[in-house]
């Protein structure tokens, strides 16, 4: 490694600098080792996976050396809330602290900037309040995330920046173009810090993002959704509206803008044919459906030829030939590389194409243009092997390095696995037992629980419980009945509350010090085979010869326990319990991947939990009301 660099990096971390500017920093030496890893990666160049263990600080860890170095780097982050973390907190301390001269830059995807000429043609035809009125006519940067009033997606759609009826050079807003503006910025920046989705689709779309040499992903172990979601196809009801917006809003005579609203609602009918009946369950076949989307195609088509020329509609236009691009590039697909399927999440179906195997488009597409990539996260091995990562983030030549975690899980913590429970599959009688120790340990701690399930089925079944047994003084907050941001904020402002919570609750929940000390979990957090994605992706290892099980069903689900169990111990002085309802984990033999991947609490009989709880939590541990820093769940896209 470059020496001058080592000696650099480890001046800062045994100085006063980051003490001065970092407000509770103290120097941790797995921290210091981080940052000398990371240091020696940028000086020899290539791909590198670091574990960092939750409470190592691994922002600081390498945003210290990256600086350092002088070189050009993007650092990219799962979510918005992360990045905007890391640009308004962690990077300007450290740039502080250093003296350094870069220039950071934060560029977030064109959909969270508001489309000027959307905005003139739309306001006094979309129903809108006051406050969004207000902030649209005068923020400086139209980043919709400093819109600080609650705005309704409905409303939202209508007015921000889209790629599929950007009016681009014709546009007579684009002097003062938020969107444009923000991309002219982050070119000239030093450090560019941006989201995993902007990334892989700015990189695919080549001229979109500046060249660096370094790059540095945060939360790796969520770039492959994110790559597969930017690298698929999309097409459903939502990819209409600029259509339809782009007619209403135009000042065409009345029966010229009929005869137009007429071909997008042909054209809309026969988007939503192509997923009339499918459940998300349920297989989607290109083959199948051929006539249907040629019917797009012809219509998209038809749509397109009738606006061309008229300068007004070329953003309807142009949205309209994208969507008949996308539906002859379905017809195209092979199902042997990807999986069509049909989200029903939202409030129109969205008819979806994901590659299966999206490592050498990474390698190609991402990592080939960087000198140095550092995937890094608290969560990248399985049974302390990089196997799983390395293949599925197509990083087979990558140097690996776990460096754990500061923490003293056996001395904080205990986890136990009852006897006597019932089958994983029996959900009635789990849902017992589940809330038979879930009310146990809030009534103990006096709320304080986070009780994390695999279906909404099983969390269905416990809800009913415990809306008729909550123990009194007791607050339940129930994913599903309202949004994860409020349900978190009603747990640390109630101090005396049970979580029951679901997919989105599993990571990215930071409630340090006594907020949080009993996790209980329903059953090992295997993905349902029923979905197709999953099914895809199995099919895909069975057909080159791999056991599906052992190569993504296992180890996905370790990661996954792994993150589950890691929202308990948050910070030094922090104490508490797991319960882990499913005794698999100790009778099957690949429980033992399980325990060797979460941390390494002190595993106790049932018989021993309330007396840790009585001597180790109440009254113990940090008693903090402060806000989360993290908090960014998968939800909270980019
Ligand atoms: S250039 Fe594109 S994004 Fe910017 S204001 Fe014009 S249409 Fe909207």
């Amino acid at each position: 490694m470059n020496r001058g660099l080592t000696e650099r990096v480890r001046e800062v971390f045994s100085g006063d600098c980051l003490d001065e500017e970092v407000p509770g920093y103290s120097a941790r030496p797995l921290q210091i080792s981080l940052a000398e890893a990371v240091g020696r990666a940028i000086h020899t160049g290539g791909i590198h996976l670091f574990e960092a263990g939750t409470g190592i600080g691994k922002s600081m860890a390498y945003i210290v050396p990256a600086l350092l170095s002088g070189s050009r780097i993007f650092i990219s982050t799962a979510t918005i809330t992360l990045q905007d973390q890391l640009a308004n907190k962690d990077v300007p301390a450290v740039v502080a602290a250093l003296g350094s001269d870069a220039g950071v830059c934060v560029l977030k995807g064109r959909n969270n900037y508001l489309c000027l000429r959307k905005w003139d043609r739309g306001r006094t035809r979309v129903e809108s309040d006051e406050d969004f009125t207000s902030w649209a006519g005068s923020t400086a940067d139209g980043d919709i995330t400093s819109y600080k009033h609650e705005l309704h997606p409905s409303v939202w759609r209508h007015f921000r920046s889209d790629h599929l009826d950007c009016a681009g050079s014709a546009c007579p807003f684009r002097g003062g173009c938020h969107f444009y503006r923000a991309r002219s910025e982050a070119r000239k920046a030093d450090v560019l810090i941006l989201n995993h989705h902007l990334l892989v689709s700015g990189l695919a779309a080549e001229e979109v993002l500046p060249g660096a040499d370094v790059l540095v992903i945060d939360e790796g172990h969520r770039l492959e959704d994110a790559a597969s979601e930017c690298l698929g196809l999309a097409l459903g009801e939502a990819v209409l509206l600029p259509i339809f917006d782009g007619i209403a809003f135009s000042e065409m005579d009345t029966q010229r803008k009929a005869l137009l609203l007429e071909l997008a609602r042909k054209l809309s009918s026969y988007v939503t044919e192509l997923t009339y009946g499918v459940t998300e369950t349920g297989p989607w076949d290109p083959v199948e459906h051929m006539e249907g989307l040629s019917k797009v195609v012809i219509a998209a088509k038809e749509l397109a030829s009738e606006v061309e020329g008229d300068e007004e509609l070329q953003p309807a236009a142009q949205a309209a030939s994208a969507v008949g691009t996308t539906a002859g590039m379905f017809q195209e697909l092979s199902t042997e590389e990807y999986c069509c399927f049909v989200e029903t999440e939202g409030r129109h179906p969205l008819l979806k194409a994901v590659p299966l195997d999206i490592g050498p488009d990474l390698r190609e597409m991402v990592y080939s243009r960087f000198d140095t990539t550092i995937l890094t996260s608290a969560t990248l091995t399985v049974a302390g092997e990089f196997d799983f990562f390395r293949d599925r983030l197509g990083a087979w030549d990558a140097v690996c390095r776990s460096f754990g975690s500061p923490f003293d899980y056996a001395g904080q913590a205990v986890l136990s696995i009852p006897d006597g429970l019932p089958p994983h599959d029996s959900h009635e009688d789990l849902a017992v037992t589940v809330w038979h120790w879930g009310r146990k340990l809030a009534e103990a701690l006096g709320g304080r629980t986070l009780m994390l399930f695999t279906s909404y089925r099983n969390l269905k079944l416990v809800k009913d419980m415990a809306e008729r047994e909550l123990p009194q003084g007791l607050e339940l907050l129930t994913q599903g009945e309202m949004s994860r941001s409020g349900i978190l904020r009603d747990f640390r402002a109630s101090g005396r509350a049970v979580i029951l919570g679901t997919a989105s609750f599993w990571e990215g929940v930071d409630l340090p010090g006594s907020m949080l000390q009993a996790v209980v979990i329903d059953r090992l957090p295997f993905a349902s085979p029923g979905h197709p994605l999953t099914r895809a992706r199995m099919d895909l290892i069975e057909r080159r010869g791999g056991s599906s099980f052992a190569r993504y069903s296992l180890p996905l689900a370790a990661v996954r326990l792994k993150q589950g169990v890691g929202r308990l111990i948050r910070s030094m002085d922090d104490t508490g319990v797991v319960m882990i309802m499913d005794r698999r984990i100790v009778t099957r033999p690949y429980g033992r991947i399980f325990l060797d991947s979460i941390p390494p609490f002190r595993i106790v009989h049932e018989d021993m939990v309330l007396d840790f709880v009585m001597e180790h939590c109440l009254g113990s541990g940090v008693s903090s009301s402060k806000g989360s820093v993290e908090d960014a769940g998968p939800g909270d896209q980019a």
